[in-house]
């Protein structure tokens, strides 16, 4: 698969030369070549785990029943597995299944709200810059080591149903209001990623220094062409 992004809409070439990194005193070419490997490897890990082919499921209606039920089971237990980071959100297709459902981790309630069905009536104008935590940048299970600041709603209105058959019309903002927006997106194959890229904003990558100490790495875009 290499040779270029493929479905994705930025060609590679955007991504070539003007390159400049300072930190490691890598020469011109070098940086660009490490860059394009970056970015290449970002896509490809992307693209690997494929999120794709959820254009039409957010308007199909799915009928409760056991096998919805046990969708949202397996979405809380691998959210929360032991090992790997715990998730604060997963949809449906992250774990191959394509259907218009979520799960989102309340901070207040202390549980996860599930969404069948969700619809985003209405977006808030203002924006909020990164995840409204200490640590404002986000990241997904489906791209691991990968963290990006996104731009998003600050409020978001969305009309679900809920597992018991209610329908549900519920404002949400916080760290709320983007987990349900990040997630959401996953149903119509968007990644945070595709976020970051369209509002020209920083992607870093999980790194180990020589000690083996994590570290943030700024991916280096060139998307203004
Ligand atoms: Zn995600």
């Amino acid at each position: 698969m290499f040779g270029g992004f493929g479905n994705f809409n930025i060609p590679f070439d955007c991504y070539s030369g003007l390159i400049e990194s300072a930190e490691n005193n890598l020469s011109l070419l070098k940086t660009q070549q490490r860059v394009r490997r970056q970015v290449f490897n970002v896509f490809h890990k992307m693209k690997n785990r494929i999120l794709n082919g959820m254009e039409d499921s957010i308007s199909y209606y799915y009928q409760l029943n056991k096998e919805i039920l046990d969708l949202i089971s397996e979405l809380k237990e691998t959210a929360t597995q032991k090992e790997g980071t715990k998730g604060v959100g997963l949809s449906a297709i992250q774990i191959g299944i394509q259907k218009a459902v979520f799960i989102a981790w309340s901070s207040n309630s202390r549980k996860f709200l599930d969404f069948i069905n969700p619809e985003i009536i209405s977006r808030s104008k203002r924006m909020i810059l990164g995840v409204p935590r200490a640590n404002k940048l986000e990241g997904c299970l489906s791209i691991p080591g990968v963290w990006g600041l996104v731009k998003r709603h600050q409020v978001v209105k969305i009309r679900y149903q809920t597992p018991k058959g209610q329908i549900v019309v519920r404002k949400f903002k916080g760290f709320l209001g983007v987990i349900v927006q990040h997630e959401y997106d996953h149903l119509q194959g968007i990644l945070f990623t595709d976020r970051v890229l369209e509002q020209k904003g920083k992607l870093y990558e999980l790194k180990k220094d020589e000690v083996g100490r994590e570290m943030l790495e700024e991916i280096k875009l060139i998307t203004n062409c």
